[in-house]
């Protein structure tokens, strides 16, 4: 029998040279996709708890994938980040959905999200400027969506960054709220305008710790002056218990899954503006 050593270097190498070729191979095809035009947005209408009326739609990326079908972000955001093509693609989202939200009646807001790899290309907000100076999209109609982990390192470029677009009047929200381990302190290290209560807070709790975190949460919201939104609502409880603690808007497959433009169009309001 061969020694344990040996044995398991055998193993191992050949696991991560083919695991390295994948990734390069992913890079590649990625690459492709985003020239022939294989990306596209999808959007989630978020809901005005109020007025009981879509208010907004997030737009969440997909690959339509020639052979693979519809393949949903998690499966290639983080090779897109690994490998840095998320700057490139993340500029490609902003304009693709600041162009289809102009579309849309003047109080629908869109919500795009940010990789913090994006926060490393110096040219972030002037990408920002031009997807809404090309589009004609208001400025305070954009609310751009980034997790905590944007401000882990405490680098100064990424907070100036996020001041000059908060500056220009585009809302910042903190996406994932609560699910980092500090979610709190970064609250004070950046005005957000808005957070959104992880989906995990609903979908994983038993209905009276459910509420009991997002009552907390939305005291806070309330107390720092911040909106506080639901995500992953998937059920008509859900939504009573997120409306009665104070939520302002929410989103979750009991409104909508995230769907293709021309499925989005259909949800909204008749436009003022065609
Ligand atoms: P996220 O920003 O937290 O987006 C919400 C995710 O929850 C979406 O997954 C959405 O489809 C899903 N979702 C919405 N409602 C429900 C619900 O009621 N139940 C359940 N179980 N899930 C729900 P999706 O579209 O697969 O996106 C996954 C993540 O990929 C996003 O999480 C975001 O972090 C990232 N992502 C998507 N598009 C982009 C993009 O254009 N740029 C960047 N940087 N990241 C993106
Ligand atoms: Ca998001
Ligand atoms: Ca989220
Ligand atoms: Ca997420």
């Amino acid at each position: 029998a061969k020694a344990i050593g040996r044995g398991s270097y055998l193993f191992f190498e050949p696991e991560m040279n083919a695991r390295a070729h994948e990734r390069h191979e992913m890079e590649r095809d990625l690459r492709q996709a985003l020239q022939r035009g294989e990306l596209e947005m999808f959007y989630q209408p978020f809901v005005d708890l109020e007025r009981m009326e879509v208010c907004g739609a997030e737009a969440l990326m997909r690959w339509r994938h020639p052979e693979r079908g519809l393949i949903t972000p998690d499966r290639f955001i983080p090779i897109a980040e690994e490998t840095g093509l998320i700057i490139e693609m993340g500029a490609w989202a902003l304009r693709e959905a600041c162009a289809e939200a102009a579309s849309w009646p003047s109080g629908i807001k869109l919500a795009v999200n940010l990789s913090p790899v994006q926060f490393t290309s110096p040219r972030l907000v002037e990408t920002v400027c031009e997807a809404l100076g090309d589009s004609g999209l208001a400025v305070d109609r954009l609310e751009l969506e980034v997790t905590e982990s944007v401000l882990l390192q405490d680098s100064q470029p990424t907070l100036a960054a996020l001041c000059r677009l908060h500056h220009l009047g585009i809302g910042i929200s903190m996406d994932d709220f609560g699910t980092g381990y500090s979610s709190l302190s970064y609250l004070q290290k950046f005005a957000f305008d808005k957070i959104k209560i992880d989906r995990c807070f609903l979908s994983n709790a038993q209905p009276k710790e459910a509420q009991a975190v997002i009552r907390a949460i939305c005291g806070l919201g309330h107390a720092l002056q911040l909106a506080v939104t639901a995500e992953g609502v998937e059920t008509a409880e859900q939504l009573e218990l997120v409306r009665a603690e104070g939520c302002i808007a929410a989103q979750g497959y009991y409104f909508s899954p995230p769907v293709t433009a021309e499925a989005l169009r259909a949800m909204l309001p008749a436009s003022g503006k065609a």
